[in-house]
């Protein structure tokens, strides 16, 4: 294999992101890092603090900072300023910084959504998962469907320009209908992006585990499969484009500028509990344990649990797996660059069988999914992963 040009992914602006691990009850299907403990608050702060000033020796440019979690609107909004303000001063985060904070309904008032605007907050990410009470029930949240439309009201009367909205599909009895009526809600707040997420039943979580006892009937894949195609042809046909398998966004400019950072293989720096990091070709992620987390701090050391160096085939694996998660697909001229190996001539038999069952297309120097191919996802990566690339 010709040598990997590693230049092209260090390229570009990185992105910072920050998880906060806090909770306020753990959603049973969740299989993210958070806990419910809000008395380690104090320390985990004081721990991020000096993560963030260890942080300050990678000479990078930032020019979005993510505030997720875990549920970050839980803290106040003194504790996120404080935050932000650690971020500006001892990284390099570029004035057009995009600023985002993922906020639940239930976990905040209108006040907050105020402050955050002073704090330099510039985006907020709602999780409202759905605007039917049945549905919030099922996925065990903390909030109602009114606490997600006040929030949302909220976040627009503090002057946010920029707001998305999380919603999830596949809820066991959630029929067309029911789903149309969820999207057709949310878009009459006109909210600047959606992401509409399939509910999954992860290895381990409490739902997986009602799921094996049989106490409830998941929906069936052939109706989980309609509704994923519905919601493309639902929001396209209201001016939402598709920018990647599960968002939309209302213009170009509008697109989780963050988000993209994982799928393009622009670097990335993640603090806090279980954050993952990418500078090419090394990731690293930080220990899933608050209370490690903080102790390692506390003794002077980086918080981290785990370290690889990717090889050659293990980041083509990845540019293809994210290559074809995007709408735009892989970029063939960039590929070619990236690896010294020509994507159609290497694939060119697994390209004409997916073709033929009408899954991808390969048109204008890029190979994309279609429609029908995003569901495959999975597989499809897998047959041109699997491939003896020697
Ligand atoms: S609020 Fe979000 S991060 Fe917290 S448990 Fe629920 S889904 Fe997971």
């Amino acid at each position: 294999m010709e040598k990997y040009n590693s230049q092209l992914l260090t390229a570009g602006r990185a992105g910072l992101y920050v998880h906060i691990p806090f909770c306020l009850q753990k959603c049973p299907y969740c299989d993210f890092y958070s806990i419910t403990d809000l008395s380690l608050t104090p320390s985990f702060l004081q721990s991020l603090k000096k993560e963030i000033s260890i942080g300050s020796r990678v000479a990078l440019q930032f020019d979005t900072l993510y505030i997720g979690g875990g549920t970050p609107s839980v803290l106040k909004p003194d504790i996120i300023g404080e935050i932000v303000k650690t971020a500006y001063q001892n990284l390099n985060i570029l004035p057009d910084c995009e600023i985002t904070i993922e906020v639940n309904p239930g976990t905040l008032k209108a006040q907050e959504l105020v402050d955050y605007r002073q704090i330099g907050i510039n985006r907020v990410n709602i999780g409202v998962q759905s605007f039917l009470d049945q549905n919030l029930k099922f996925l065990g949240r903390i909030h109602s469907a009114k606490d997600a439309v006040n929030t949302f009201e909220w976040a627009r009367d503090a002057g946010f320009k920029n707001l998305g909205l999380d919603l999830i599909y596949g809820i066991p009895g959630q029929t067309k209908a029911y789903w149309l009526e969820d999207l057709e809600i949310a878009l009459s707040f006109k909210p600047e992006h959606v992401s509409c997420y399939m509910l999954t039943y992860e290895q381990g979580t409490p739902m997986d585990r009602r799921r094996r006892k049989k106490c409830f009937q998941p929906l069936a894949d052939k109706r989980v499969a309609e509704l994923f195609k519905i919601t493309a042809k639902y929001l396209v046909a209201r001016s939402y484009q598709q920018y990647e398998i599960a968002n939309f966004a209302i213009s170009n400019a509008l697109r989780s500028r963050h988000n993209q950072k994982y799928w393009s293989f622009a670097p990335y720096i993640g603090l806090g509990p279980s954050a993952h990091s990418f500078l090419e070709p090394v990731r690293y992620w930080n220990h899933s344990n608050t209370n490690q987390y903080i102790s390692s701090l506390a003794a002077g050391q980086q918080p981290i649990a785990g370290k690889e160096q990717l090889s050659e085939k293990q980041l083509m694996i990845e540019a293809i797996y994210l290559g074809l998660r995007k709408v735009a697909g892989i970029d063939l001229d960039e590929f070619e660059r990236r690896f010294g190996r020509s994507f159609d001539s290497l694939f060119e038999e697994e390209i004409k069988d997916f073709e033929n069952k009408g899954y991808l297309q390969l048109a204008e120097k890029h190979c994309a999914l279609t429609r029908d191919g995003m569901l495959f996802l999975d597989s499809i990566a897998a047959a041109f992963t699997g491939k003896d690339l020697t």
